[in-house]
């Protein structure tokens, strides 16, 4: 199901070589190199975004149900921001840094100059199906590369959107949409490339990475886990709360790779964290949240399916203390807090990516970290304190992808921070200036002239020289 040019046409190794073969010689030419290309291919993404912003929300919700605002704010403005600050920083980010030399070059001068790497693959994921495409494509662009993107086929109609406005808006013979599932992905991973972005899940990631491994190239590998949020005593009870919320069910109704997977708090602050939650979730979603027009719909029935199970293992099933209900026709699960969950419960061997959360309680708030390290390290984690030492003690002793202190998620509103996981969570990183870089090559330049050539280095080698 390959949505190049010709229809219908199927999309197998032989075609992605010939692909592959054509966006080496349009980068081979130049083209992609200069800066007017690279400025022009980002103005067109922010008028692509303008003037079709209906046309992507619509797919969104088509995909996810996801509430019309989160598309603008989540999917649209921050595709935009991107560019926006890709456009104005450019030239800065694209100019040759000067570097120190040391005595041995004397005289020299040397820089680092920025260089794009030749032909990418882009592979993203259904949670964010225009984000997670475009904004990699925004670095691999600023950056001065060649191109192709493969949407995820869970999202379709965003991919199919996409599949359709790039060629319109952006330079087809060096930005190629390639649509399709596993075989399709397969076929253009079997070709060499300079650099694979991928988003999605690890045991994908692995095969991603073996595939890269052939060519030795290299790779970003954009993953998940189970971000903890850990909530201390003596804090505002109701602003965590509702950030823990927005971090949560506002993210795509927990289908988002930052979204918080468990909460972590004494069994003193337990009760009062629940009877918030629920104060707030009930104000924010009403009484009957299955019908809310502000929570997406699970993707589809696999991961309906797999949510469910969830839910329903025994050890867990009697401890939902809010939430809990679903509509299996309409793919939608309420949200839904799970309390003293056991550590050995199936909900706390995966990462949930869905609407449910729950909530472990230690005796003393310290011991939230190991229970932390027990697992993989998480892409995220949160902490919710007042007490300097905890938080001392918190960044210390976890180790994650990135940390917000006192909310959840916003670090990715963050440009100048990098956006990435750790350990399992995945490697590399991107996001504003990290986009650029994550595209490029960093290579040294050491400038020397005909004066002072240094003798020490040829032959005879007599110590005698080294006194001189
Ligand atoms: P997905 O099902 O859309 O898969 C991701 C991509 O992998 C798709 O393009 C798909 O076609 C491709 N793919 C699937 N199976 C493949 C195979 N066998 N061989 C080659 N390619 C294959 O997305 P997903 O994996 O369900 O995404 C959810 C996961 O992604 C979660 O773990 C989440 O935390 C993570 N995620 C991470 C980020 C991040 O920025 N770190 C963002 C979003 C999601």
């Amino acid at each position: 199901m390959a949505t190049m040019e010709e229809e219908n046409t199927v999309f197998d190794v032989e075609a992605a070589n010939v692909l592959t073969k054509e966006l080496r010689d349009v980068f081979a030419s130049g083209k992609t190199r200069s800066y007017e290309w690279r400025i022009s291919q980002l103005k067109s993404i922010v008028k692509m975004c303008d003037e079709h912003e209906e046309d992507i929300v619509d797919a969104l919700r088509q995909d996810l149900s996801k509430p019309q605002l989160e598309s603008i704010v989540y999917e649209l403005t921050m595709v935009k921001n991107s560019c926006t600050l890709a456009i104005k920083e450019l030239k800065h980010w694209m100019m040759p840094e000067k570097a120190k030399t040391s005595l041995t070059t004397f005289p020299s001068s040397a820089e680092i100059v920025s260089e794009p790497l030749g032909a990418v693959l882009i592979i993203s994921a259904w949670n964010y199906p225009f984000l997670l495409s475009m904004d990699p494509l925004i670095g691999a662009i600023a950056a001065g590369n060649a191109m192709v993107l493969k949407p995820s086929e869970v999202a379709p109609a965003t991919s199919s959107l996409l599949a359709k406005l790039l060629p319109e808006y952006l330079d087809c013979s060096s930005i190629k949409v390639v649509e399709g599932a596993v075989s399709e992905t397969s076929a253009l991973l079997e070709q060499k490339w300079d650099k694979i972005f991928y988003t999605g899940n690890g045991r994908v990631g692995r095969i991603v990475m073996a595939a890269a491994a052939k060519h030795l190239t290299p790779v970003v590998l954009e993953l998940g886990g189970k971000s903890p949020v850990v909530v201390d005593s003596g804090i505002d009870i109701q602003i965590a709360t509702r950030r823990i919320i927005a971090g949560k069910w506002g993210c795509n109704n927990g289908q988002a790779c930052i979204s918080p997977d468990y909460i972590i708090t004494t069994k003193d602050c337990a009760e009062k964290l629940v009877d918030s939650l629920k104060k707030e979730l009930e104000a924010f979603y009403g009484k009957n949240p299955l019908e809310s027009k502000d929570l997406s719909r699970i993707v589809n029935s696999n991961h309906f399916s797999r949510l469910t199970k969830l839910l329903d293992e025994d050890k867990v099933s009697g401890k939902i203390v809010y939430g809990g209900e679903r509509d299996e026709a309409n793919l939608r699960i309420a949200p839904t807090i799970l309390l003293s969950v056991p550590q050995n419960s199936l909900i706390m061997k995966e990462e949930i990516f869905g609407p449910l959360l729950p909530i472990l309680t230690v005796s003393k708030i310290e011991d939230s970290f190991d229970i932390i390290k027990s697992g993989t390290k998480p892409l995220a984690a949160y902490l919710f304190t007042n007490n300097k030492k905890l938080k001392e003690q918190f960044l210390m002793s976890v180790s994650a992808g990135g940390v917000v202190i006192n909310d959840t998620t916003l670090h990715l509103a963050v440009h100048s921070v990098p956006f990435g996981g750790v350990g399992e969570s995945g490697m590399g990183s991107y996001h504003g200036k990290f986009s650029f870089d994550a595209f490029t090559h960093k290579k040294a330049v050491v400038y020397r002239s005909f004066v002072g050539d240094a003798y020490v280095r040829y032959p005879p080698y007599t110590l005698g020289k080294l006194r001189l």
